[in-house]
């Protein structure tokens, strides 16, 4: 696509079909779902709703294609994903356009997922150079220890709404690497850029079979079948930690090799000597992107006493000031929510908080036309036993609490059975230090307020999730070491 992106363009151009070792094709029972814009409520266009036929077949190719794969030369498999982060940059208009329209985020926001996205196949188009394994001696020096490292195998990925193409490539990155096939199932309300995608790969050289898409309304009729087949050896999902608990109990049965990245519910502290402009800047990233529907999103603002007041004008000021509207507007900063469920769950949860004594001082309503609007909003004097402070929130609410002392910060801030990310803000070395070790999380942003980056391991601890995507350590979720011992 040369011209413009349009709606239609973009549109009519994404494929809403299955693809099937390397055929695009219709569910067996011809049967098909609507895709939704969430700034409007309209039906976008109709996709292909599989069965667990279709998924069996989309797993019967990945497995046929593995052998073949796995001896593909590592040039070849980072020079794929070379061109596909290439071809992400040279059509990310047309891709962030579509993302938009079923997603619902600002297009600036879209840009910046594609980008993201596409640095997933830059780093692992590096990574697939450098698998390696060692040679040695014994101890006693009686035998030769040789250590490889090779491909899992047949991976089932199945990622959510919020980032419909990061998601992906976080995952599809590291499993084209190290050689491993794949059956990815998109969340539903967000197919069309994994289609794009695929049909992205498919043009920089994927070979037919390495990736299966499968789409469908019932994700767990199509993945029960994947999940429970032998032939699989991976399962890697990011999603709610609802959904990862039944998928890890799924898992068991054949003992396969499962990454998870679940929800979050992160702290933000803000000490006394905290650089305060620094921390609003870095609130209004971890709390805006995505419109607050990001597992790193921050959940909770725990800011000292003494700055609290002047901390909430400034992050009140900023965020009122946002302007919500239609994603593909020019102008607009913040999109609709997903659905009314999510839209209605964030205004039950700043209810309860002002029900429970908070102060509303910024937003706090719904949008009333069409669309699932909800107005960014800062929340003070929250007590403890607020929902809002103990639910994964994923919306646009920022509720502030208040301490007294390091301890205090550390204790509330851990007081959770997530584990994501954490944000802390300070410009004492020793406390930042102190924090950073205290706190349960797999990741911090200190004095900055976004983590997400392909060259470091992104992940969480507790029910946050286990495995890391990304950095040095994102290629080995997609590696058995093999150990071979021969006489010296
Ligand atoms: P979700 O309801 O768990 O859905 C995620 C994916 O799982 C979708 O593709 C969904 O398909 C599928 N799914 C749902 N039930 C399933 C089942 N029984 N068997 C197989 N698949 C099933 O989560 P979401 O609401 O889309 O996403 C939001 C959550 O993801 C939040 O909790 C967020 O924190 C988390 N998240 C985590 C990370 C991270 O890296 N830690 C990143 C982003 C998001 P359908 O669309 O058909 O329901």
């Amino acid at each position: 696509m040369t011209s413009v992106p349009t709606e239609q363009s973009v549109l009519s151009a994404v494929p809403k079909q299955l693809l099937i070792a390397g055929e695009w094709r219709d569910a067996s029972g011809g049967a098909t779902f609507g895709v939704e814009d969430p700034a409007t409520g309209l039906t976008l266009c109709e996709i292909a709703d599989a069965t667990p036929d279709d998924a069996r077949a989309a797993l019967d190719a990945a497995v046929a294609a593995q052998p073949g794969w796995a001896a593909t030369p590592p040039n070849e498999r980072s020079e794929i994903l070379h061109r596909a982060f290439l071809a992400l940059g040279e059509r990310s208009e047309e891709l962030a356009l579509l993302m938009t329209l079923e997603m619902g985020k600002a297009l600036a926001e879209s840009r910046g997922e594609l980008a993201y996205a596409a640095e997933f196949f830059r780093w692992f188009s590096g990574e697939a150079l450098r698998l390696d394994g060692y040679y040695k001696t014994s101890g006693n020096g009686a035998s030769r220890v040789l250590v490889m490292r090779q491909p899992v195998g047949p991976c089932y990925f199945i990622t959510p709404w919020n980032f419909p193409n990061a998601m992906g490539t976080r995952k599809i990155g590291p499993a084209i690497a190290a050689g491993c096939t794949m059956v990815v199932k998109p969340a539903q309300q967000t197919p069309l850029s994994m289609l794009a995608l695929a049909k992205v790969l498919e043009e920089c050289g994927l070979p037919p079979g390495v990736l299966n898409v499968i789409t469908a309304t019932s994700s767990s009729a199509v993945s029960e079948p994947i999940i429970g087949d032998p032939r699989l050896r991976k399962l890697s999902f990011t999603g709610s930690t609802e959904v990862g608990k039944k998928l890890i109990a799924q898992a068991a049965d054949q003992v396969l090799k499962v990454s998870m990245e679940l929800g979050g519910n992160a702290p933000f502290l803000v000490f006394a000597d905290a650089d305060l402009d620094a921390a609003v800047d870095g609130a209004m990233l971890a709390k805006m992107r995505n419109m607050g529907e990001a597992c790193t999103s921050a959940n909770r603002f725990h800011v000292h006493e003494s700055v609290a007041e002047e901390f909430a004008a400034k992050l009140a000021a900023r965020m009122g000031a946002l302007a919500v509207g239609r994603g593909t507007e020019a102008g607009t900063d913040v999109g609709p929510l997903i659905d009314a469920v999510q839209r209605d769950k964030v205004a039950e949860l700043v209810d309860d908080a002002v029900a429970r004594g908070a102060t509303v001082v910024t937003g706090g309503t719904k949008g009333d036309g069409a669309g699932y609007f909800y107005a960014p909003t800062v929340l003070t004097g929250v007590p403890a036993e607020a929902q809002v402070l103990n639910e994964e929130i994923f919306g646009p609410v920022a509720p502030i609490a208040t301490f007294a002392t390091d301890e205090e910060a550390i204790a509330a801030a851990n007081r959770t059975e997530y584990g994501l990310v954490a944000y802390v803000f300070t410009r004492d070395l020793g406390r930042a230090f102190k924090v950073c070790e205290a706190l349960e999380t797999g990741m911090i942003g200190l004095n900055q307020g976004i983590v997400s980056n392909a060259g470091a391991p992104f992940g969480g601890v507790k029910q946050s999730g286990t495995g890391r995507e990304g950095g040095n350590e994102g290629i080995a979720e997609y590696l058995e070491t093999k150990y071979v011992a021969f006489p010296a």
